[in-house]
Order: C-alpha cells, then structure tokens, then sequence
C-alpha cells in the first residue's frame, strides 16, 4: 500500500523507533498520545479494518495479544489501568488495521 502511513513506518520509509518488532507484527508510540501510554500494535501485512479479519488471522490475533500483554508488562500497567481500543467506520482515520494500548493516565477519547 503505498500510501499508507503505517506501511511507510513498517517498511522504515519513515523513520520511527519500534517498541516491539517480530516478523509479523511492530508496535510504536502514538504520534500523538491520548494518555500517559499510548501504544499502536500494527500487523506487518497491510490489513485495512478489524471487520477483515477471518479465522486466516488467529495465530496473528494471538501473536497480537501475546504482545500487548509483554508492552503491559514493560509498561507496569497490570496494577494501573490500560484499555486496548480498535476504532472502525468513521471513528478510524488510518486504514490500517491497528490496536491501541492506552495506559496510566487518559488525557482525551482515542
Ligand atoms: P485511528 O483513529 O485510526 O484508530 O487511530 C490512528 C492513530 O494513529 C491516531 O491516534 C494518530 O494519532 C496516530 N497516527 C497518525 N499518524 C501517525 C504517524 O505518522 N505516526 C504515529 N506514530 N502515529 C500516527
Ligand atoms: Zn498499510
């Protein structure tokens, strides 16, 4: 895709440091942050929305929550709060699949 901001992130068109990187999957810092822990998970493979995914994705769907419970440990949120938020139709402004961490503190709604 090559539009996609995300693509260009994953492929290091754009440069960005990785929280986490597999072969299938990179997560990063939201660019701009709704809470004090503001982690995208982001499927390597270009995905566009959650209502595309199919029973093909389960090992990548458990690899993505196998990873966010690694990022809530490295983040101490286990104890503090966290919420993983997928946005769809009009309420998700990149079309590519992505899962929100959100911890500590919320400044604003994802
Ligand atoms: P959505 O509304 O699609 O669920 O969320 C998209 C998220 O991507 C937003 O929280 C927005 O701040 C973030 N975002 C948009 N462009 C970039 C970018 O170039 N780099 C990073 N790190 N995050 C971005
Ligand atoms: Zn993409």
């Amino acid at each position: 895709m090559e539009e996609c901001i995300f693509c260009k992130i994953i492929n290091k068109e754009i440069p960005k440091e990785f929280r986490f990187e597999s072969d299938t999957l990179v997560a990063f810092d939201d660019i701009s942050p709704s809470a004090d822990v503001h982690i995208l998970i982001v499927p390597r493979v270009h995905i566009e929305k959650m209502l595309d995914l199919n029973k093909n994705h389960s090992n990548l769907l458990v690899q993505i929550f196998e990873v966010v419970n690694r990022l809530v440990q490295e983040n101490n949120l286990s104890g503090d709060s966290y919420r993983l938020v997928v946005n769809g139709g009009r309420a998700q402004h990149v079309p590519h699949l992505h899962f929100h961490l959100l911890g500590g503190q919320w400044k604003k709604m994802v």
